[in-house]
């Protein structure tokens, strides 16, 4: 089968279509037949070698995708041959034709969602879940604002935060990316990029400040999310590029939170529970993962630019 491999960490060149061997299932092993395969911004900063996680090289990147069951391990219940299912998490590397996972990585995706949709669940829904309930501990009446809404965590921050009875704010960057977050379940969208959109959030809600922060981009915007929150507001922060100074006195005066937030910690059963949820939602027709573009599994260097540049909308997949 083909697959990507990584031989030393670097730029996105690294990333190699190579013929490797086919994979077997363990006991407690499942092999999925790959048919579309969720690209994530933390894929980048694995294969830069700028992570946390450092996988033992040569490796196969990629945590995301989806496809059909081909072969599983004696001890395997949970699913069988010929079953669709999600990937979130692998033993493998996703970005192939084959890959292998452990029982608990793979779930069930219902006959309506692609298997374009079914790429885009694992970290991106993973994360919005976690961050607006385990973390977050986000409940009806509510607001959330989800600063940065056109990207995979964003899209279904809104799906998931809408569906669950809160009021969302979603932010954007661009004109066909704020058109999306209203399609996607927003109360209301504003422009990042706008120099009064603070004074916008302030003025939808009475002047109180919103009850949550789902945070893309904290390095840029934690120093605003203090002042946008109100009495005892949460803010999750997601994503980071950089450093920023922030007053903590604006924590102090009104009992703020800033919670950190990586995926890669969620335990076991937090992560069993997560995509319980997340499988109801798809079949109640509340989650609905939109992909904003598709590429040959040999194009996963030019993927990987693509989902560091501005002007998010939605996920961007790979098909083997
Ligand atoms: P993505 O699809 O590339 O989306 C990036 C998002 O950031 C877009 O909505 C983008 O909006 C938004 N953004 C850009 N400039 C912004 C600004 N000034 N203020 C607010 N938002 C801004 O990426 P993703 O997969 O959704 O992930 C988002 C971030 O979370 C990434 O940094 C990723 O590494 C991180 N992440 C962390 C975890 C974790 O476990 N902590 C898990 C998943 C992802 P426009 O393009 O419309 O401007």
């Amino acid at each position: 089968m083909k697959a990507i491999r990584v031989q030393h960490f670097g730029g996105p060149e690294v990333l190699q279509l190579k013929d490797v061997p086919d994979l077997t299932a363990g006991p407690e092993q499942v092999v999925v037949q790959v048919r579309a395969i969720g690209v994530n911004p933390v894929d980048t900063y694995i294969r830069a070698g700028v992570h946390a996680v450092k996988p033992q090289l040569p490796y196969t990147p990629g945590s995301d995708a989806a496809g059909v069951v081909e072969s599983i391990g004696d001890h395997v219940t949970r699913v069988k041959r010929g079953d669709s299912v999600y990937i979130a998490g692998s033993v493998s590397g996703t970005y192939a034709q084959q890959c292998l996972c452990s029982e608990s990585q793979v779930h069930r995706l219902p006959p309506h969602v692609t298997y374009e949709q079914g790429a885009a669940l694992g970290v991106p829904y993973a994360t919005a879940y976690r961050s607006l309930f385990q973390k977050g501990h986000g409940k009806a009446g509510e607001t959330v604002l989800v600063h940065g809404a056109t990207g995979g965590v964003g899209t279904a921050a809104v799906q998931l935060a809408r569906a669950a009875g809160l009021t969302v704010i979603g932010t954007g960057g661009t004109e066909k990316g704020r058109s999306n977050i209203s399609q996607q379940g927003a109360h209301h969208v504003l422009d990042h990029h706008a120099t009064d959109y603070t004074d916008q959030i302030l003025a939808l809600t009475g002047g109180t400040g919103v009850n949550l922060i789902l945070e893309m981009l904290a390095n840029v915007n934690l120093a605003k999310d203090l002042t946008l929150l109100a009495k005892f507001g949460r803010v999750v922060v997601i994503g980071n590029r950089g450093k920023i100074e922030i007053d903590p006195r604006a924590t102090m005066t009104r009992d703020l939170s800033v919670l950190g937030m990586t995926l890669f910690n969620a335990s076991d059963d937090d992560r069993a529970s997560i995509h319980a949820a997340l499988v109801a939602g798809l079949e109640n027709g509340t989650l609905r993962p939109v992909v904003g573009k598709e590429m040959p599994l040999a194009d996963a260097a030019r993927a990987h630019e693509a989902v560091l540049e501005p002007g998010a909308l939605g996920k961007i997949v790979l098909i083997p």
